[in-house]
């Protein structure tokens, strides 16, 4: 995964696995090799990041990568399902939905319809952060991982998870500790 983002990041991507033999092989069956929760962003698509193919990536997007048990479910399917041992937990840089979590509770304003559940999910990350952007969306991936490494299915496979940040300026990603 590093190295095909690498080839994104130089401008260099290969697009692999897209290709119609590719759209026939996988037709039949899947079998990624990862597991991606990553924000639904619309600079950010995983297989796009990471230079991947068809049936590489099993991609689950929320606003911010907030977790609920539905989307647990869809993490926890992967490895539960195709033997994908590896999750990522992809936050990025400029990232509008803890921008808009972090203003609503700055101004302690309530957001329409569904949006203050992501407010909601944010608010642990916030306090302590100085209301900076960059600072919270760091602390998401860490309780996020912190999370689905405490999730007794997913430990219980034998999964890593890890935590990663995109920087849309480089496109490059780096692990996040
Ligand atoms: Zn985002």
């Amino acid at each position: 995964m590093q190295r095909g983002n690498r080839r994104w990041a130089a401008g260099a991507s290969r697009r692999p696995r897209q290709d119609p033999d590719r759209r026939r092989q996988v037709a039949a069956g899947q079998s990624p090799y990862a597991v991606v929760l990553s924000c639904i962003d619309s600079r950010v698509p995983p297989e796009v990041v990471f230079d991947a193919g068809l049936g590489d990536l099993l991609v689950v997007r929320t606003a911010a990568h907030t977790v609920d048990p539905l989307v647990t479910a869809a993490v926890q399917f992967g490895p539960q399902a195709l033997q994908a041992r590896l999750v990522v937990v992809l936050g990025h840089q400029r990232c509008g939905a803890v921008s808009a979590a972090a203003q609503a509770l700055r101004e302690q304003e309530t957001l329409p319809g569904e949006l203050p559940s992501i407010v909601a999910a944010l608010e642990p990350v916030y306090t302590g952060s100085g209301g900076e952007v960059d600072v919270m969306v760091r602390a998401h991936i860490v309780r996020t991982v912190a999370s689905l490494r405490a999730d007794a299915l997913l430990s219980g496979q034998a999964a890593t998870v890890v935590g990663a940040y995109y920087s849309l300026d480089t496109g490059l990603v780096r692990r996040v500790a």
